[in-house]
């Protein structure tokens, strides 16, 4: 059954059933009302007969009086102690017999002849002093008509309550599904033309199915933003390949034709081959890398000393470079993160430092609140600022000849950018022309900022 459907039924239903609960009440309440007042009229005849009777002379017949107060449409009986009917007074014919029960109540209600009849009984004592019930009962036709009317017009009233409800229902489905099936309609078409689509959304609508059209709306941009994302790195990293192995084929070809004859040709012949391909080794390692982050949720985080982990990446660095690598600071400092990941953030950032600078290399390590700041500062050239927002994009290289000469590839601040998220830090840079570069990076130093 449709969802549409379902709502309509349901909510009627509900409604329906709200709606006959009440007539029905209502119905009962005016019926009680009713059978109270004509009640409280015959009680007061009673009272009226039984003084009557009372002040009556003795030579007057009793049936006499008891006529006077006789109900309309109704009769009184006189019942003795030994429940025989004394004597009868009727206005309705036949009505002398039916019998007659009474329950505790102060009046019961039989049908007669499809009319309901009220009779009520009272104690008094009779004429000749003996204790009698005086047993009152009234056809009550008038209470049936109208409670026959009101039937009428609570049904009516139901009928015409229901078709406003009825419509209101069929609008509701209307309104809970046409965002939904809009949304199977989008996603349809997404699936079969292969695009990503979004759904229109009225500029009005705050509800929670508009809230649900946006998000629909932007998880197709940013799927579409990956897959241009993805395509980009695919078209990127090919590019990148093609230049070294464009190089080895060439040195390859040309070692082909001429053979190891010419020394000096051959040498270099086999130095650029070697070094485009180790050029190449290192890129598709780093490209596997950048492609890896992403699905890796699952880092081990430890308390360890910053200071440790930056003195040995240090001396690794001055080891393999040959260079003047400074620490300085707060040195006491331990984090909650992870060894093997800041090592490599490190190592990327002071590799870059290294590449784009001649001088000295200063790491300071400071405490703040509950994070740690990482600075790896260096002299060189520095940054305009107006590379700055580029510069965590993957293949983004300020100087391709140059980042290609100093064996960069343009991945490792993108590395380095999803690094410092996975340790749920933060990395900025400073720079100025001329001066110098500082990445700075943030890192959370107790376990509550990242256990929560
Ligand atoms: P690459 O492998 O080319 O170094 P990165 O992603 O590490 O790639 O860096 C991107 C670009 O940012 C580099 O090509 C370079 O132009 C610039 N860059 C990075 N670090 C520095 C720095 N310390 N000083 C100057 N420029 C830098």
């Amino acid at each position: 059954m449709k969802l549409k459907t379902k709502i309509h039924l349901f909510s009627t239903a509900l409604m329906l059933i709200v709606i006959v609960f009440m007539t029905v009440f209502i119905y009962q309440l005016f019926e009680r009302m009713a059978y109270d007042t004509e009640y409280n009229q015959l009680s007061k005849r009673s009272e009226e007969l039984i003084a009557a009777l009372a002040k009556a002379d003795e030579l007057i017949d009793p049936n006499t009086i008891l006529r006077a107060y006789m109900p309309p449409n109704g009769s009184i009986r006189v019942i003795g102690s030994d429940n025989r009917v004394l004597t009868q007074v009727q206005s309705a014919e036949g009505i002398e017999q039916v019998t007659i029960e009474h329950g505790g109540n102060a009046y019961t209600i039989q049908e007669w002849n499809g009319i309901p009849l009220l009779s009520t009984a009272v104690p008094t004592i009779w004429v000749d002093g003996s204790i009698v019930q005086l047993q009152f009962s009234q056809m009550l036709e008038d209470v049936q008509q109208n409670m026959e009317q009101l039937r009428l017009i609570l049904i009516g009233v139901t009928v015409f309550s229901m078709l406003p409800i009825l419509a209101s229902s069929v609008a509701l489905g209307k309104l809970v599904t046409k965002p939904i099936d809009s949304l199977i309609l989008t996603m349809s078409k997404s699936r079969k033309s292969g695009t990503y689509e979004t759904i229109d959304i009225e500029h009005n609508r705050k509800d929670e199915l508009a809230t649900l059209s946006l998000t629909f709306n932007e998880m197709m941009e940013q799927l579409e933003q990956n897959f241009v994302k993805q395509e980009q790195f695919v078209s990127n990293a090919s590019h990148e390949l093609k230049t070294p192995l464009t190089v080895i084929e060439s040195y390859a070809s040309l070692l082909n034709r001429r053979g190891f004859d010419n020394k000096e040709v051959s040498n270099e012949a086999i130095k650029a081959i070697l070094m485009e391909s180790s050029r190449m080794r290192v890129m598709i390692e780093q490209m596997l890398q950048a492609a890896k982050y992403r699905e890796n949720g699952d880092i081990q985080f430890v308390y360890v000393s910053i200071q440790k982990i930056v003195e040995e990446t240090l001396s690794q660095m001055k080891q393999a470079y040959n260079r003047k690598f400074q620490l300085t600071g707060d040195l006491s400092v331990d984090a909650y993160t992870n060894e093997a990941k800041l090592k490599q953030l490190l190592f990327i950032l002071l590799d870059n430092a290294r590449k784009y600078s001649e001088h000295e290399i200063i790491v300071s390590i400071q405490e703040e609140n509950n994070y740690v700041t990482i600075s790896v500062q260096d002299f060189g050239e520095g940054i305009d600022v107006k590379y700055l927002p580029y510069l965590f994009e993957r293949f983004y290289r300020i100087d391709e000849g140059r980042s290609r000469k100093m064996g960069g590839t343009g991945l490792g601040l993108a590395i380095a950018k999803e690094i410092v998220v996975s340790l749920h830090g933060e990395i900025k840079i400073e720079s100025e022309r001329g001066i110098g570069t500082s990445f700075i990076i943030h890192l959370p130093k107790s376990d509550n900022l990242i256990n929560f």
